[in-house]
């Protein structure tokens, strides 16, 4: 039996998706559209699953979208040159880059051309500007279920699992920036028990399934589970679900959680770099 209140992703993507819309035609009826250009090196399939859900999601709110997809054995300095044309393309508001690239590439170099005002997944900059955050979308994601359980966070004790670029440390930018205290952990933490133990926030993005054993949860704490790792051909978490549950006062499942919510914080951002823009021109 759980006791914990489940954050349900799908429901608040939902809700999201329908203020996006609404917020998108007003932007429409003012002549403005919103465009995100993609870069695709190869074929995986992880990629390809990702391009068509964010393609989905696109069509869904008139966004445009122009994809270029490189070969395998594509050069650093064509890449660049495609940032570039998308840099400089007055219609393109945001640009991703489906990531990882190839191992020989210089994946710092490549996301380094981008130019900051177009870098939809906040990976260039952290840029602070009133309501415009751009933050990796899946930390956003974290934020947002986080924001749900109605609970103010300052002063709560938070650790996040994972300390990549794209999760663990923009998570815990975030949680920084609502005053938590953020302990952030990683593969050569010494004793992730004793740290999950006392945490009042536990953001789980390490990619391990069932490292955080459900009783190490405090009684009450909120819990988003960000792992997606398939375990005999069933998607999980990082955390024991089923244990944890029964400790904590809110949970994020996986599926369900924080995967339906970050195509659309990609969308959240790509609004907030128009916003920017549109700041900066004076217009
Ligand atoms: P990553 O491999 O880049 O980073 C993993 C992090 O976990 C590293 O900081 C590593 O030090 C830490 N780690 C690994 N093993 C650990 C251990 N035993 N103890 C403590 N820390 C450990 O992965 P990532 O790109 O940050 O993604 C993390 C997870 O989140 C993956 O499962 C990924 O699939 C998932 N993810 C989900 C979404 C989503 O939308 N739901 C988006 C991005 C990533």
């Amino acid at each position: 039996m759980s006791a914990a209140k489940l954050l349900n992703g799908r429901e608040v993507a939902e809700r999201h998706a329908r203020e996006l819309e609404r917020t998108l035609a007003g932007l429409a009826e003012t002549g403005v559209r919103l465009c995100l250009a993609t870069l695709q090196v190869g074929r995986a399939e992880d990629t390809e699953l990702y391009a068509r859900s964010i393609e989905r999601l696109l069509k869904r709110l008139q966004i445009d979208r122009i994809a270029s997809i490189s070969p395998l054995d594509v050069g650093e300095d064509e890449l660049a040159e495609k940032i570039e044309l998308f840099n400089s393309d007055p219609t393109v508001t945001g640009i991703l880059l489906f990531a990882p690239l190839p191992a020989r590439l210089n994946t710092p170099r490549i996301l380094n051309a981008i130019d900051p005002l177009k870098d939809v997944e906040g990976r260039r900059l952290f840029c602070a500007s009133g309501a415009s955050k751009v933050l990796s979308p899946t930390a956003l994601a974290v934020g947002e279920l986080i924001a749900e359980t109605g609970r103010s966070i300052a002063g709560l004790e938070a650790v996040v699992i994972g300390h990549s670029d794209v999760v663990g440390k923009p998570a815990a930018i975030l949680l920084m920036d609502k005053f938590a205290t953020v302990t952030v952990c990683h593969v050569k933490t010494r004793d992730l028990e004793a740290h999950v133990r006392r945490a009042d926030i536990v953001v789980a993005a390490a990619g391990k399934a069932g490292l955080v054993k459900g009783e190490w949860i405090r009684p009450g704490a909120i819990v988003v589970d960000v792992g997606e790792n398939v375990v005999a051909g069933k998607l999980v978490g990082d955390v024991e679900f089923e244990e944890a549950a029964r400790r904590a006062a809110f949970i994020s499942p996986v599926p369900g959680g924080v995967g339906p919510l970050t195509n659309l914080m990609l969308v959240h951002n790509l609004l907030s770099l128009q916003r920017l823009r549109t700041a900066r021109s004076g217009a």
